[in-house]
């Protein structure tokens, strides 16, 4: 499944090709949607936006197609409409011929349509964007102070911050050395520091990773170089002090962590 550095790095291409252009007509080919298809016709996108995995593309109405890509999906422009893979199960066809199109194989991704009022609320409901400058440590130290959820959950909580998943936030609990069933109001400011910096920095560096991955329209290479430490690796050495990587299983998902590291 794509993950927040995934989605980003669609939505960084799509802002290149996209951001400005005319919807000349629109057609959701899994379950015709007849108020979006009208209701982006004719309407340029003013802006392509990430809110955690969910891709905005904010029409000058003021409206929104909000889409989530889910297990399979990626929303890229093709040079001519009729040119379509056979897995595209939406397509929005741009002036000049373009098309941007929802290519998806397993059929899971959402596409719907946001009123102005819709796409403020989702806007509200939403954790903090740990990419942007309200991730402050002041929020995220009072939001990680009121919560007694293990670490590794209280992560995943897209609620609090928006965008981190399973294998992210093995990582950010690795490199900050937090255990994943510490409750996240005892663990200690200095280590709140370092989530909080660890955050950052795992997502930037996985951003980089997927930017360069995703070079060309279609889908991510296998080339993402993204170097994990613990996900994945049970029983291999950790690379910070050599103790074998261990899994647990926090609300059905695997965890992994280090026990030299992360107490
Ligand atoms: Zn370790």
């Amino acid at each position: 499944m794509p993950e927040l550095p995934e989605v980003e790095a669609v939505c960084r291409k799509l802002r290149r090709d996209v951001a400005g252009a005319r919807i000349v007509s629109a057609r959701l080919l899994r379950k015709r949607s007849p108020a979006l298809e009208r209701a982006v016709r004719g309407r340029a996108i003013a802006a392509v936006e990430r809110l955690g995995k969910n891709i905005l593309l904010v029409l000058d109405s003021g409206s929104a197609v909000r889409v989530h890509l889910r297990m399979t999906g990626n929303l890229y422009v093709i040079p001519d409409l009729r040119l379509r893979p056979e897995a595209t199960r939406a397509w929005f066809a741009l002036d000049g011929g373009r098309a941007l199109i929802l290519d998806d194989s397993r059929a899971l991704g959402v596409v719907d349509l946001l009123a102005p009022d819709d796409l403020r609320r989702l806007r509200d409901d939403a954790g903090i964007e740990p990419l942007s400058e309200a991730f402050t440590l002041e929020a995220f130290a009072a939001l990680a102070g009121r919560s007694r959820a293990p670490a590794k959950l209280f992560l995943m909580d897209q609620t609090r911050v928006a965008g981190l998943g399973n294998i992210y936030a093995a990582e950010v609990l690795h490199r900050a050395r937090v255990h994943p069933r510490r409750p996240m109001n005892r663990v200690s400011r200095r280590k709140i520091d370092a989530v909080r910096a660890a955050i950052v920095g795992v997502l930037n560096d996985a951003v980089q990773s997927a930017c360069n991955a995703y070079s060309g329209p279609g889908r991510f290479e296998a080339s993402e170089t993204f170097p994990l430490g613990v996900y994945g690796r049970e029983g291999e050495p950790c690379p910070a002090c050599g103790r074998l990587v261990k899994r647990i299983v926090q609300a059905g998902r695997s965890t992994y962590y280090c026990p030299g590291c992360q107490r």
